[in-house]
């Protein structure tokens, strides 16, 4: 019996989210004293696995996968679960995982806990600690069903490196040539630019710009960082900037390790979005406004003197 851990990869290389994922799984396998599996769909660099704690990888091949198909995926998945025996199923939350988890839930019979945030407080009954209500209040939920698969949040438990010796195995599951028979196409915008789901730290500005023609300073600091850039929802109903950066209970959750909000009240419903960030920094001229109760640091002041300051500084690194 092993923990199985599913590694979701882009274009064959794996996606950040999912090393969190296996580190986490190494975290399950010590506690109930056994080793973690990777399933791996297409992927060029199983072997960069062994460095978060996986010993075995099995590494699907197949052209019919090369696109992401979540019935197909989910298939994989299971098979991989029940060809190792495993109990444990480690998914991550990116959109594609928060896909297929309820589909493997429901081939394995498994009870799916969300939002996971810690190691399981107890094995038996195994009972995890999960965010709830946008990340305001956690709960405890226990899974009674004999599979488990757990969804692990973002930032939550963070990238445990744990040297261990790896082999990798081709694994070939039945694929279902009925899940083959519409063609989902999935169209990337071509972008240079970090984006938010992926970006590790998220420059965001709302209402105090004042209008479009003042985030020139805001890009100019994403690109220092290597940030993704983001605004509130007012900003992106103004057209001032485009939809896909609002964020927010109604826009995207950003879930980066730095969000640094500038000119941002912190309204309710735009800290429900980012409330799963690591720290969070905020920049507004008014001591008064709600988002300096919510941060990790703040500067009080005008965004127009400081954000070009801090931009001058940052490039000295
Ligand atoms: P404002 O509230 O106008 O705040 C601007 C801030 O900039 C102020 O704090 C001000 O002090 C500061 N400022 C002004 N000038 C400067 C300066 N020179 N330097 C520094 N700071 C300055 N909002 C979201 O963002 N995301 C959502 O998903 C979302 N969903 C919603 C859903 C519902 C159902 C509802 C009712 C509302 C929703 N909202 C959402 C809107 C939300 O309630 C707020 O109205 C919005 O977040 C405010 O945006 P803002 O902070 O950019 O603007």
């Amino acid at each position: 019996m092993s923990v199985l851990v599913y590694i979701e990869s882009e274009n064959g290389k794996f996606k950040k989210a999912s090393f969190e994922s296996a580190s986490y799984a190494k975290g399950v396998a010590d506690q109930l004293g056994t080793s973690v599996t990777a399933v791996t769909i297409n992927s060029e660099e199983n072997e960069s696995l062994s460095t978060y704690g996986v010993s075995k990888v099995l590494n699907v091949k197949s052209d019919k996968l090369s696109k992401f198909n979540a019935n197909a995926y989910a298939d994989v998945i299971s098979q991989a679960t029940k060809s190792e025996d495993a109990k444990i199923v480690v998914l991550g939350q990116t959109a594609n995982d928060k896909y297929l988890a309820p589909l493997v839930a429901i081939n394995l019979e498994a009870g799916y806990a969300s939002n996971v945030v810690a190691l399981p407080e107890s094995t038996s009954p195994f009972t995890v600690k999960r965010n709830a209500f946008t990340n305001k209040a956690f709960n405890f939920t226990t899974i009674n069903s004999d599979v488990k698969i757990i969804g692990v949040a973002k930032n939550a438990y963070g990238l445990k490196e744990n040297e261990t010796s790896i082999t990798v195995e081709d694994f070939n599951p039945t694929l279902d040539e009925s899940d083959f028979t519409i063609h989902v196409e999935s169209v990337d915008k071509a972008t240079d630019k970090v984006t938010i789901a992926d970006a590790e730290i998220v420059v965001s500005a709302g209402r105090g710009l004042k209008g479009p023609e003042n985030w020139e300073m805001i890009e100019n600091l994403a690109e220092t960082l290597g940030a993704a850039t983001a605004c509130s929802k007012p900003v992106s109903d103004m057209g001032w900037r485009p939809h896909s950066e609002h964020v927010g209970q109604t826009g995207k959750p950003v879930a980066a390790n730095l969000y640094i909000a500038i000119g941002i009240s912190g309204a309710i419903q735009h800290l429900a979005g980012i409330n799963a960030s690591k720290y969070k920094v905020v920049i507004n001229n008014d001591a008064e406004a709600p988002f300096f109760k919510a941060a990790d640091y703040g500067i009080v002041g005008d965004a127009f003197e400081i954000v070009p300051k801090l931009n001058e500084k940052l490039k000295e690194f």
